[in-house]
């Protein structure tokens, strides 16, 4: 495979917002451009009008400026090959389609929907392969054709050879060969001067140059059509690899169940971009069969075509879990605190009051930096540092092997020696806590898991002492006097 300035593109249809399937597909093309110093094309192909969702186009690019994916040549950029919206394009692709029409190799076909769609039903009731009849494939183009009143306004279907076969060499599987006659004369131009997928395809990877198409292995069974469209026009046609499915971990189609929900879902549930990235790139690449945290560098310097796999990839939702941990606790404290401030701002319980101090956010994110695995999981791990009043069970406050009185007895003794406490440190606290356990003959555990539910309501927390200085002592005596009261006033 030549290493040379490879022209690839990204060929969204904004029909949908896009999902994980469709932004590996991003990501690899962009990574291979990267890697050959060639270039990154965005495509916008919207000739399915009826199928179109408004907002979708933006989705899409936002997205892909999340994942750092940058285009040279697309929408917003502009280049040499624009424009970049198929919509825009009509008059190449019909230009194309009356070259086809005269050379003889495609035709105006006037059926009426009604007519076909009898046609189909005919199909499946005798258990035949649905496929257009042909029956005004032999019309002369320059006659007015005696079906013209049944459609006004033809549609022009390709004339697919009857009989032989059509192959191409996938970069991935080597060569993949299709007999002509399980192909459709498949529609190029639909009636509204609208090209059809294949048509436009073809037309704009010729025109704008490509040089490798990387899309999902489920266009596969589109590619010889291309390949005869490439041969008609006379165009030479670029090079193929359809990528490896992704199935969820129970080998089924990957969906929504999974985790092929949008990709901004991802974002919004606190998955840092340079994970998402790396998890994507493993999923049908890999560096070296072992390597699982890669950085975007390495990506770029190692992606070949060569380490796209064959077999289908799982996506594995825990992985990346995982790997959006490892990304986090490699964020350094202040880009912790960036990253994670709107989802604070967004999460946290009303009753805290805003805008939060960033000098405190600060103080506290260290306590959950090595826990994080998302920052949507932020706010939940650390509210009890900001909420005014922290709810729980006051059961919660009785002791390991011990009852309420002794309980209640602990949190006296330790509010009486915080009073006196100064200053209020992490050393000064394990200096007089370890101690007044053994006092109270108890065993460190015991206590510190009272005061542990006593000043954060929780029964697992960021380590108590480092906890407590977050805090400060004001709230923490205020809170273990909260804790003495509802102890004393409970009666299990
Ligand atoms: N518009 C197609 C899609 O939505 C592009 C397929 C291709 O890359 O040729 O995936
Ligand atoms: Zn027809």
């Amino acid at each position: 495979m030549p290493k040379k300035n490879a022209r690839v593109r990204y060929a969204p249809s904004p029909t949908g917002y896009p999902h994980v399937g469709n932004i590996r597909t991003a990501l690899f093309n962009w990574l291979f451009a990267r890697h050959t110093g060639g270039s990154f094309i965005v495509r916008i192909e919207d000739t399915d009008t009826a199928r179109t969702v408004s907002g979708a186009e933006d989705v899409i690019l936002e997205s892909l400026r999340w994942l750092g994916l940058d285009w040279d040549e697309g929408p917003g950029k502009g280049g040499a090959y624009g424009p970049y919206r198929q919509s825009e394009r009509l008059e190449y692709y019909q230009k194309a389609a009356r070259q086809l029409v005269e050379q003889g190799n495609a035709y105006y076909c006037y059926c009426a929907p009604e007519r076909l769609e009898e046609m189909r039903s005919g199909q499946i009731a005798n258990k035949q392969p649905p496929g257009y009849d042909r029956r005004c494939r032999e019309l002369d183009p320059h006659k007015k054709s005696g079906f013209s009143g049944e459609c006004p306004h033809p549609v022009i279907r390709f004339k697919t050879p009857i009989e032989g076969s059509t192959a191409f060499c996938d970069e991935l599987r080597g060569e993949v060969a299709f007999e002509n006659r399980s192909i459709d004369d498949f529609i190029i131009l639909k009636a509204d001067g609208f090209p059809t997928y294949h048509l436009a395809s073809v037309v704009d990877d010729h025109l704008m140059q490509i040089s490798h198409i990387m899309r999902a292995e489920e266009w596969i069974s589109s590619a010889p059509k291309h390949v005869l469209l490439y041969g008609a026009l006379g165009y030479q046609p670029p090079r193929f690899a359809h990528l490896p499915m992704i199935l969820g971990p129970d080998r089924s189609k990957l969906s929504k169940r999974h985790g092929a929900v949008s990709i901004t879902q991802y974002r919004e549930e606190g998955y840092l971009p340079q994970a998402m990235v790396n998890f994507l790139a493993l999923l049908g690449w890999s560096l070296d069969d072992k390597t699982d945290i890669i950085s975007l560098q390495t990506l770029v310097e190692s992606f070949t075509l060569e380490r796209i796999g064959k077999t289908a990839a799982v996506f594995n939702r825990e992985k990346l879990d995982w790997m959006n941990g490892v990304y986090i606790r490699s964020l350094s404290l202040d880009d912790l605190v960036r990253q994670a401030m709107p989802f604070l701002e967004k999460y946290l319980p009303d009753s805290v009051e805003r805008p939060l101090d960033e000098g405190y956010v600060k103080k506290v994110m260290p306590l959950i930096h090595e826990r994080a695995k998302t920052l949507r999981e932020i706010p939940q791990l650390v509210d009890f540092f900001f909420t005014p009043d922290i709810g729980y069970e006051a059961g919660l406050l009785i002791g390991k092997k011990m009852d309420r009185q002794m309980s209640l007895n602990a949190l006296e003794v330790t509010l009486d020696h915080l009073e006196k406490l100064e200053p209020f440190t992490h050393d000064t606290l394990e200096q007089s806590l370890r101690p007044l356990a053994e006092e109270l003959e108890l065993k460190a555990g015991q206590l510190f898991g009272i005061i542990r539910v006593a000043v954060t309501g929780l029964t697992v927390a960021p380590p108590l002492f480092e906890t407590m200085v977050v805090l400060g002592k004001v709230k923490c005596l205020q809170r273990i006097k909260q804790a003495i009261s509802s102890l004393s006033a409970y009666t299990c």
